[in-house]
């Protein structure tokens, strides 16, 4: 599917030559350089390295308390690296406050959801915005939620705490795209949700790239998250064990006995 809105100027790589494209090697809008982070005396990344490319789906995968999410609260400032580099369209954002990391262009749609369930569907999407000066854009980003997210559109009024787990989450996903993000962090987008709404959420996932928007995917799920990424990185106990293709990845025999299940 293609949408007439498809190239937006937000979407640009950092050259501004034209809208981000699909894992040419160029363009490294995210880089991790040997980040530890600890939360007080527990060393929870020992040392990690990656990178994130204009329009790429990179995913990151590993066992419970691999560091996953302590990787995405890095970069997005809730838990700032104690040793390593990270950089962001060229800039240091290491010590970065995560407010300011926002308006910088990264948005994240967090592991179990945290929309505000006393408020509306759509005021939940109009916070997302809301480090934006008002304007046309914003409703032109509000259709685009809507093309994405049709379910989100006939529940506007509905109060957000009283959707199901699944129509949550497409909230969360929303409300990041309302910060016109110039990087996607996606923690989790498919736990605990019914195996019909994961396959949504990953075709969502892929046409939100599709439109020219770099993810950054955390997933336990790993076969769909290698199905829909172009790289990934396998983190084990706070390092990075492998990095390759998405597909080498799923054909490594290591990765398929450990996280696929398979034999
Ligand atoms: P999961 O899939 O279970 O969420 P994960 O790969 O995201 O796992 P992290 O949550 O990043 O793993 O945890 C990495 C390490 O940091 C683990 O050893 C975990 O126990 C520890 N850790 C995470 N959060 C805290 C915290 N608030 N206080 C202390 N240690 C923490």
């Amino acid at each position: 599917m293609r949408l007439p809105w498809q190239k937006l100027p937000w979407q640009k790589d950092g050259n501004g030559k034209g809208p981000a494209r699909r894992a040419t090697g160029e363009g490294v809008i995210l880089k991790l350089e040997d980040v530890h982070t600890y939360y007080g005396t527990i060393h929870a990344l020992k040392g990690v390295s990656l990178e994130v490319k204009a329009g790429e789906i990179v995913t990151l995968i590993g066992a419970n308390g691999a560091g996953k999410s302590t990787t995405l609260r890095s970069i997005n400032g809730l838990n700032h690296p104690r040793e390593g580099r990270i950089i962001f369209q060229g800039t240091d954002i290491t010590d970065t406050a995560p407010h300011d990391i926002v308006r910088m262009g990264i948005s994240q749609s967090p592991e179990g959801r945290r929309i505000f369930p006393r408020m509306s569907v759509v005021e939940n999407l109009e916070m997302g915005a809301y480090q934006r000066q008002k304007g046309p854009e914003i409703l032109e980003d509000l259709e685009r939620v809507y093309s994405l997210f049709p379910r989100l559109k006939e529940r506007l009024q509905q109060k957000a705490g009283t959707m199901s787990g699944g129509e949550q989450q497409m909230l969360a996903m929303g409300r990041a795209l309302m910060g016109r993000p110039k990087l996607l962090l996606l923690d989790e987008p498919s736990m605990g949700l019914a195996p019909i709404f994961v396959e949504k959420i990953f075709e969502i996932i892929r046409e939100i790239n599709a439109q020219g928007t770099p993810i950054l995917l955390v997933e336990q799920n790993a076969l769909m998250a290698l199905d829909t990424a172009n790289r990934g990185y396998v983190l084990e106990t706070g390092h990075v064990a492998l990095a390759d293709d998405a597909k080498a990845l799923r054909d490594n025999e290591q990765v398929r006995k450990t996280y696929l299940g398979e034999e």
